[in-house]
């Protein structure tokens, strides 16, 4: 089931949505039992495996708004950093990496970052460029974990009973910032730099550990990859993550971008206002979004 969440007349509803027939089924519950907020239906039903009621009518993709489908995260955005081998490669040699010294790739154990909830915006919006504070914006398209059922002690065997679904992040990061700061949170956390959706797809939808990750910049392909390719699967991330931290429903593990990002280039190509940023994740849809 794909879900989103929209916003019809300025009110904002959950739905399903149907990508190929273009259309939005209002949840018939949406108010009534979830309050219209995502994380509340994922704390109703954190293993979704069946297909929630809907209204028998659609709603046109047009006539609607879509919202990240959890717009205002309840906390940080869990991150990793440097989860596929040659993204750490190109990282590390970029110079832009102030946390390890140039040769040293791969990381031992996962690098577990956060990104602020008020990074989160919706596929369509205008991602700030921040020209005050930078000029240095890359991009880093993403697989999105949501987390259904919480937990803490979570086993790598058990991981993916904990996960509610997928979704598409573009984890918009400013270099010259993680690097001045030396620690990545000021870089990684400015408004409007989690670009996330434009749904979720529940767990039984796809087959995470084999997704093509692919993202355009102004329509030139700069990463194509695949989920397979991680360094630190899903459950070893849950498992890392959850050894101590509490997971609960409706966080986000979002599990790092691959090779391709602007700083992999020499000289590297950043981000510049009217550039679109296009990711594809198959079977988790189009993330689109103008810098401005
Ligand atoms: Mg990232």
């Amino acid at each position: 089931m794909k879900l989103v969440t929209y916003e019809l007349a300025g009110a904002r509803s959950l739905g399903r949505i149907d990508p190929e027939a273009g259309k939005i089924f209002p949840l018939g519950e949406s108010k009534s039992a979830y309050n219209d907020d995502m994380v509340t239906l994922i704390e109703r039903h954190p293993a979704l495996n069946t297909v929630l009621p809907t209204d028998a009518t659609g709603i046109d993709l047009d006539q609607v708004k879509l919202l990240a489908p959890i717009p205002c995260p309840r906390k940080n955005i869990f991150c990793v950093g440097k989860n596929y081998f040659e993204h750490a490669q190109e990282f590390t040699q970029s110079g832009f990496d102030a946390t390890s010294k140039r040769g040293d790739n791969v990381p031992d154990n996962p690098i577990i970052f956060t990104k602020a909830p008020t990074t989160v915006i919706a596929h369509g919006d205008d991602v700030p460029c921040h020209g005050e504070s930078s000029t240095q914006m890359d991009y880093e398209a993403e697989l999105a974990v949501i987390i259904g059922t919480g937990g803490r002690g979570i086993k790598k065997a058990e991981a993916f009973d904990h996960v509610f679904g997928y979704t598409i992040a573009n984890d918009v990061t400013a270099r010259d910032l993680q690097l001045k700061h030396r620690q990545w949170f000021i870089g990684k956390s400015l408004d409007g730099t989690c670009p996330m959706g434009p749904w979720i797809a529940t767990a039984d939808d796809v087959d995470a550990e084999n997704l093509t990750i692919q993202c355009w910049v102004n329509s030139e392909l700069r990463q194509d990859a695949n989920s397979k390719d991680l360094i630190f699967d899903i459950p070893t991330l849950i498992e890392t993550i959850s050894l101590g931290i509490t997971l609960e429903p409706g966080d986000i593990i979002s599990t790092g971008t691959p090779a391709g990002v602007g700083i992999g280039f020499d000289p590297p190509r950043f981000l510049a206002p009217g550039d679109v940023v296009k990711i594809e994740i198959q079977g988790l849809g189009t993330l689109q979004n103008t810098i401005t």
